[in-house]
């Protein structure tokens, strides 16, 4: 206790999410704290992420407003658990959920969130999901009961740190309590249709964003104020969900190390392990032990839970996974000692742990991009906002993953970043990718052209700093096409670009494309071609399934251009977006070109495994995943590795965690060795010599 750095050590995680209502009384009336401390044990967890309160809005401690959750008859259990986490060395970060809380809706109608139609969600128990009773943080009454029931919480026990759940909008909130804050902070009435080239909308979603923000930090500073020394994070999954969330990476700030829980698969994990690294070094990847929340009873195989756990070790992160408590408060023993054989593998790796990542390249993910322009115009009580919705589009988002995916599979020393992580980038990345971001703030053009300036390399797509950075690219844009299906035919000079496409067969674009003119100095690489028809001529078409190329324009699609002592391929529209090989192909030959055909590091292996070096003072430490869909993997063989020693020398390769010396060969400054047969997951320590 007392030691705000104890996440930077501490990789084994357990949450047992315990949303128990509270009408029959049977419910948590078993609950045990001794045996769940005991599949602690069992599981080898070094830190319990252990629940306060729930979305049913119950406490688990003697609360000062009397929602302790009748089924425990007075009992203290969490309490009872920190005290016995601690006398096992289990270090404890207490869980205290915030909007989302049942109780405190029902407590007073005052503090809930209210949908643009004047309802909340559990007036629609069927088709919003009625289950939950959201408050809203402009709430003032709402405010004060968090402020009431942390302060409590945090003076009455030691824990090491504390994790606020669901700080984020689950709907546009029109309470009379935001309708007040927005008429005394912005004036008039608030918007209902979401415009993105409606400054008084964008002003509204900024204020949504602050007003967010605000509440994350009452509640941080609240702890600090009490006990400074415990650390506190917020949830962050919401980085993936559209802008209804309100969360932006200004989210980073009230957490000591960012961490939430996540559901997709390997690739998805990789991308969301580099950025929340890039962001906080420490952090917490969460899942669940069930494929998703709703399946209590289906677990995850060993192999997939090994896997996951192995992508946050790989990324330097603490792994945590979620099981969930039986309505009376059992839980599965036996599955926690199948994990106890997973952890305790895992924990052979963590004196190994540290350093920065390897990366030549770095795809900026932009907080503020997570929506689709196309949806101006819409009602924000469109199904299609609604949280979680699977519909809604977020082309730069879809951009970042795909071109995540592409890195990944190609074996470019990569990472994922934030905006604050612009600053300075020269010193740490040798090429930045910008895919297809929408809202590029000035700071981030300038950090931008600095990079440039100074010697950086930039691949930008689409929509990205077009009013900013248009000099950098080399481009004067005239307009965006009309249509929806668009292709970049090769030029002489880009033909090595486009190993699939040819001027008459050009690369498919599944979007619209810049028009642009190329600034003197500026090389075409590609032209845009168009369809005969535009996309909204409903009553002639060309071919009835498809828009094939018609119409070549001189107007330039890709270009290759020069600016300060750095270099630039801009194009005009999202190649990397497609999840598919021919695009691909294009996009991983800008991204070779930029770096000159030198990384770190080459990884000789299939598309599934991946190799993720992070360098310390005395060596490299290489973690390599093998990340097929189809689990168990099947076991891959001859995978070779050559690592850039920076000018250092090698003095042995150990395979880890049984420091088993593996050969090598030094080549061209660079340390090669093949690998051993790998089924999921291998670490190599690369030791430099004195
Ligand atoms: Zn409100």
């Amino acid at each position: 206790m007392n030691n705000p750095d104890w996440h930077k050590k501490n990789y084994r995680r357990n949450l047992v999410d315990m949303h128990i209502n509270a009408w029959d009384p049977e419910f948590m009336s078993k609950f045990d704290p001794k045996a769940y401390v005991d599949c602690m044990i069992a599981a080898n967890v070094s830190c319990c992420m252990v629940y306060a309160n729930s979305h049913a809005g119950y406490a688990y401690w003697p609360a000062p407003d009397g929602n302790h959750h009748p089924g425990l008859k007075g009992r203290d259990v969490f309490g009872e658990i920190v005290e016995l986490c601690h006398k096992n060395n289990i270090e404890v970060i207490a869980y205290y959920t915030l909007v989302f809380d049942n109780w405190a809706y029902n407590r007073d109608p005052s503090w809930r969130i209210v949908s643009a139609d004047g309802t909340s969600d559990m007036e629609h128990y069927d088709e919003r999901g009625g289950r939950y009773g959201h408050t809203c943080p402009n709430s003032e009454g709402y405010r004060e009961f968090t402020v009431k029931q942390v302060s409590d919480l945090v003076k009455r026990y030691d824990f090491e740190s504390i994790f606020f759940d669901m700080t984020f909008w689950p709907h546009v909130c029109y309470c009379d309590n935001c309708k007040r804050r927005y008429e005394k902070e912005l004036g008039g009435v608030m918007p209902r249709i979401v415009n993105w080239n409606d400054p008084k909308w964008n002003a509204f979603q900024a204020k949504r964003e602050e007003w967010l923000n605000e509440y994350a930090f009452l509640c941080t500073n609240l702890v600090k104020s009490i006990k400074p020394a415990v650390t506190v994070n917020h949830q962050y999954s919401t980085i993936t969900q559209s802008w209804l969330v309100g969360v932006t990476e200004d989210h980073t700030d009230p957490c000591d190390y960012v961490g939430g829980d996540f559901y997709a698969g390997p690739t998805e994990q990789g991308l969301i392990c580099k950025l929340f690294n890039s962001l906080t070094g420490s952090f917490e990847f969460h899942t669940s032990r069930c494929l998703d929340l709703r399946d209590h009873t289906t677990s995850k195989t060993a192999e997939h839970l090994k896997l996951q756990s192995c992508i946050a070790l790989a990324h330097n992160g603490a792994f945590l996974f979620i099981d969930a408590i039986d309505p009376a408060g059992a839980m599965n023993s036996d599955f926690y000692k199948q994990m106890g054989v997973i952890l305790a593998e895992f924990s052979e790796y963590e004196q190994y742990l540290g350093g920065t990542i390897v990366a030549d390249a770095a795809v900026l993910f932009d907080m503020w991009s997570k929506f689709n322009p196309r949806d101006s115009g819409k009602s924000v009580m469109d199904p299609g906002f609604r949280l979680g919705s699977t519909t809604v589009k977020m082309p730069h988002l879809d951009a970042v993953v795909s071109a995540v995916r592409a890195l990944k599979e190609k074996h470019i020393p990569y990472t994922v970043i934030g905006r604050r992580n612009l600053k300075n980038a020269i010193d740490k990345y040798r090429l930045l990718i910008l895919p297809d971001i929408l809202r590029l703030s000035d700071e981030a053009a300038e950090d931008i052209r600095a990079f440039v300036k100074a010697g950086g390399r930039v691949y930008a797509s689409g929509r990205t700093g077009l009013t900013s950075l248009c000099d950098v690219f080399g481009i004067e844009v005239l307009g965006e096409t009309e249509q929806q299906f668009t292709y970049m035919a090769p030029t002489a000079e880009g033909k090595h670009y486009f190993a699939d496409s040819t001027p008459q067969y050009p690369l498919a674009i599944h979007g619209s494309q810049q028009i642009v003119k190329a600034k003197p100095g500026a090389e075409t690489l590609a032209l845009l071609t168009l369809p005969y028809t535009e996309s909204t001529t409903k009553s002639c078409f060309v071919s009835i399934h498809s828009d094939p190329p018609g119409c070549s324009t001189k107007n330039p699609a890709l270009i290759f251009n020069n600016y300060g002592k750095g270099k630039i391929i801009w194009a005009a529209g999202a190649i990397e977006a497609h999840n598919q090989g021919v695009q691909d192909r294009v996009f991983i030959a800008c991204v070779e070109e930029l770096l000159d055909r030198r990384t770190s590091f080459v990884f000789e292996a299939p598309p599934a495994a991946e190799a993720i070096c992070f360098a310390q003072d005395g060596g490299v430490i290489v973690s390599v995943l093998s990340t097929q869909a189809t689990l168990p993997p099947v076991t891959a063989h001859g995978l070779r590795i050559k690592v850039d020693l920076k000018g250092k020398q090698c003095e042995k390769v150990m395979l880890l965690p049984a420091k088993t010396e593996i050969k090598y060969i030094e080549t061209d400054g660079a340390v090669q060795f093949d690998l051993p047969p790998l089924e999921l997951f291998q670490m190599f320590k690369i030791c430099y010599r004195d």
